[in-house]
């Protein structure tokens, strides 16, 4: 009997293993192509528990998948695939400063219930209309108003998982006197104890290795566990990637809307202009600073519903918020004082409608990009989505476009650049081999440079597939020994999504 056969035995949702479905779960928005041999669509936590147990007694590999719009292949698997979109996509509970979902909601569908009452969940990606918030957690997904309340691992209080071997648990905050707190359940407990432990004896190594920036989703986040509230072991799913369990709940703080808004287009010559005044702007508290380069915009209608003048190459949204207009004004009017004569002001506005307008011309930025890609010559996402410290960012940009014109390489460039992080991708010949050893030579480069300059060589897209290789470099030898026991620990059998964030060794 094939695992299929089984699975339909002891799962109530649907199993899937015809060749359509099986090509439709072998993409997701990276260039991977991996075909699953099933797929279960679970009804609830209790089918998930018992296909781990299944799993967990025939060491077969499992992917839990959301709406896979990851980037770099971390939802793919030769194997089987959990689909929580499907039945696990409600909203349980809204309290005034928190929501319990299920991991298959989508993130769209959330700020709607949200919206309608006051409240929303800031992380934003560009893809919220599809993405789910198991995908945004399990990624530590961020976007363009994180800047002004922090990435999803900020806002996850709570949650609860199914371990690789079926059992289950719930993690939250917790005091540092791990041994004074009632855990569901004996393995769960002693799990959370030897994380404690285990943490808490390399402090100073994650205290000085981890890189000190605003946004990263390389590695586990270590450095989030242990924190000025205590412990919590939750943080260690945000950017896991599907490695450490799957998520069946999560409470998730939330905020009020605020009562004031004022979003300002400004328009520069060129990118580096733009990207020198980021550190002043910053001094100005915006809640979003985000880039648009000419190598996206041009010849694309984004540019256009925005501005006609030819001699801008290069746009910064800024947005300001608060409950009070008048404070948030009087920022606005010195903002613009001090700017003016470093920019032109391109649209100013407080209405709703147009806020939504301005905005979707930089969300929709990654599908322009998208289609740039022209047979096999593709934009390439590899170095596309580093993070450093904003006041370094000039520098790094301008060392990014020697590079590309160095390498005779077309390239565009946008970003999340208040929190340094640059989304930037070079257009590669994925037929030649010579172009493919190139980017495989730029990422070294650039990365080394990042790594050297505090940075993080991924913010919010994750490691996947592309960029796992690259962990142990990020971080150094005794931070990712530390991840293999931490893997080891949550999931001995390395069936949780395997080939991502830590490989199992073969010697
Ligand atoms: C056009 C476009 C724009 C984007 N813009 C942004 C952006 O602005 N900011 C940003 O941060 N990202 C962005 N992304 C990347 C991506 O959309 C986000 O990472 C998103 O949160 C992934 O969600 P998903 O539901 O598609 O997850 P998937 O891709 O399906 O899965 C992502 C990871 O989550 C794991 N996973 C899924 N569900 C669970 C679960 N229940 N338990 C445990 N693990 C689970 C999977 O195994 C996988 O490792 C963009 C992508 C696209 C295509």
């Amino acid at each position: 009997m094939s695992a299929g056969d089984d699975l339909t035995r002891i799962a109530k949702g649907e199993i899937l293993s015809d060749g359509w479905s099986r090509k439709v779960y072998s993409v997701d928005a990276s260039h991977y192509v991996v075909i699953p041999s099933v797929i279960v669509c679970p009804q609830d936590q209790y089918d998930i528990e018992d296909i781990c147990k299944y799993c967990f007694s025939k060491n077969i590999p499992i992917t839990a998948r959301g709406a896979g719009t990851s980037l770099l292949g971390q939802s793919l698997s030769d194997n089987i695939v959990i689909d929580c979109t499907k039945h696990m996509n409600k909203v349980i509970e809204i309290g005034d400063d928190y929501v319990i979902v299920q991991p298959g909601v989508v993130k769209g569908v959330l700020d709607m219930e949200l919206k309608s009452k006051g409240k929303f969940l800031p992380p934003d990606p560009a893809s919220s209309n599809y993405c789910t918030i198991g995908g945004m957690i399990a990624n530590n997904s961020s976007g363009a108003h994180c800047l002004g309340y922090g990435n999803t691992i900020d806002f996850l209080q709570e949650i609860h998982v199914v371990y690789s071997d079926g059992n289950s648990g719930s993690l939250c905050n917790m005091s540092n006197s791990v041994a004074n707190k009632k855990f569901n359940n004996a393995a769960n407990e002693r799990l959370m104890k030897n994380l404690f432990n285990l943490l808490s004896s390399y402090s100073d190594t994650i205290q000085k290795q981890y890189p000190k920036v605003t946004k990263n989703s390389c590695g586990y986040r270590l450095d989030a566990v242990i924190n000025d509230e205590g412990f919590s072991p939750q943080k260690i799913f945000a950017a896991s990637e599907g490695t450490l369990g799957i998520v069946t709940c999560a409470k998730m703080r939330i905020m009020d809307i605020p009562l004031y808004r004022h979003l300002i287009v400004l328009g520069f010559e060129d990118l580096l202009s733009a990207l020198y005044v980021v550190p002043l702007i910053l001094q100005f508290f915006p809640i979003a600073l985000e880039m648009l380069d000419h190598t996206v915009f041009s010849g694309a209608e984004n540019k256009q519903k925005l501005s006609d003048d030819k001699s801008i190459g290069c746009l910064l949204f800024v947005e300001f918020a608060g409950d009070k207009m008048t404070y948030v004004e009087r920022n606005v009017d010195l903002f613009k004082s001090k700017l003016s004569d470093r920019c032109n002001i391109i649209e100013s506005a407080t209405d709703e409608q147009s806020m939504i307008r301005i905005w979707r011309a930089r969300k929709s930025a990654l599908n322009h990009v998208m289609k740039l890609t022209f047979g096999r010559r593709k934009p390439i996402g590899l170095i596309e989505d580093t993070v450093v410290n904003p006041n370094l960012l000039h520098d790094y940009a301008q060392y990014l476009q020697q590079k590309y014109i160095q390498d005779k390489l077309d390239f565009v460039m946008y970003g999340h650049v208040g929190d340094g992080n640059l989304h930037t991708r070079p257009l590669i010949d994925m037929d030649s081999k010579s172009e493919i050893e190139l980017i495989e030579r730029l990422a070294h480069e650039v990365f080394n440079k990042v790594i050297r300059a505090g940075g993080t060589i991924t913010g919010e897209h994750g490691d996947g597939l592309a960029r796992v290789k690259y962990i142990k470099y990020m971080y150094g030898n005794k931070i990712f020994s530390l991840f293999r026991e931490i893997k080891t620990l949550f999931d001995p059998k390395f069936i949780m999504n395997p080939g991502k964030k830590v490989i199992q060794s073969t010697s």
